[in-house]
């Protein structure tokens, strides 16, 4: 006759390492791949780093610091946009929003909000309003200067997994940290303009007359290379940059019944970033603005994130502040 296990399983609570949550779980948790209640997150005994005092020159971008440093070289450009941005209004974009989105608040896609709340601890950020739109394009944004927000898609989350999405987020509210709010706005604003059913409204109009030729060029060039500090910021928040590679990869292939191999698309990166010398760069920088396109390619962000990790910068930021 069998005998029955009269062994009961032992719980005991674990601490989130991102959220503070205190989670009961059982004496294998671990082999189970158990998540936090709160936030989704996977939880672990390994400790989860909040900055105390980070600042953005710690992790901007070499690329967009020099970007950034051409664009404010245009005589009358901030005061171009700050009256941009007066007559736009942002509170247009948070009515937009607010009456074509899902707003995340701690009854509303909790998980989201702890999410939200994650990135902000982590950085030392004061929260933003955060939605989700339907969208079929994988995107995400921030906009607006005096309170900013973020807006994720729809598709965006649908592909991701929990981890990949803190990214997502934390990416956005790099761009708060980083002070890119009142630049990233107005280079949205001048991106929308372009599209063609937005053309005819009065916008255009007023963004051809307030900025010149070479703002609305050296505003487009600033942004693209803005993405690069955020997937920094990114990384300080998930603190494993493999969670952003595959962030990158879902974004590169999007999510099939195929078994894409991670490894084999990091050595992809590496292949990419070894064959364009800084000759080829420059050419490289002005066929993704040519392409019109609103961030670099996934794969230069991925290897761009590589090389920042075997810097050590990105270890040395974890150790002292
Ligand atoms: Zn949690
Ligand atoms: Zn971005």
């Amino acid at each position: 006759m069998e005998e029955k296990s009269t062994e009961i399983t032992k719980t005991f609570f674990v601490r989130c390492r991102y959220c503070g949550q205190k989670n009961q779980v059982r004496e294998d948790y671990k082999n189970n791949q158990a998540i936090c209640g709160r936030c989704r997150l996977p939880l672990s005994n390994e400790p989860h780093k909040k900055f105390a005092n980070l600042s953005k020159h710690d992790y901007i971008h070499p690329l967009d610091s020099r970007a950034l440093a051409a664009l404010r070289a245009i005589p009358g450009i901030d005061s171009a946009l700050k009256k941009l941005l007066e007559i736009t209004g942002e509170s247009a974009i948070r009515v937009l929003f607010t009456a074509s989105a899902i707003k995340v608040t701690p009854k509303q896609c909790p998980d989201l909000y702890a999410k939200l709340q994650v990135a902000c601890t982590t950085l030392g950020v004061p929260m933003p309003e955060l939605f989700i739109q339907q969208n079929p394009v994988a995107n995400a944004f921030t906009g607006g200067v005096e309170k900013p927000i973020i807006v994720l898609h729809s598709s965006l989350i649908e592909r991701l997994n929990d981890e990949e999405v803190l990214a997502v987020i934390a990416h956005e509210v790099g761009h708060i940290h980083a002070e890119h709010v009142l630049y990233l706005t107005a280079a949205q604003l001048i991106m929308a303009a372009a599209q063609i059913p937005l053309a005819s409204l009065p916008i255009a109009g007023i963004i051809k007359e307030l900025l010149t030729a070479a703002m609305r060029g050296a505003l487009l060039a600033w942004m693209r290379r803005a993405e690069l500090s955020c997937d920094r910021a990114a990384l300080l928040v998930t603190q494993n940059p493999h969670v952003i590679g595959r962030t990158m990869m879902k974004l590169c292939g999007g999510t099939f019944a195929s078994k894409v191999d991670y490894d084999l698309f990091l050595e992809q990166a590496r292949e990419f970033q070894k064959n364009y010398d800084e000759k080829w760069l420059d050419k490289f920088w002005a066929d993704v603005i040519n392409a019109g396109l609103t961030h670099p390619f996934p794969v230069w962000r991925v290897s761009e994130i590589l090389k920042w990790t075997e810097s050590g910068e990105y270890e040395r930021l974890l150790k002292t502040k």
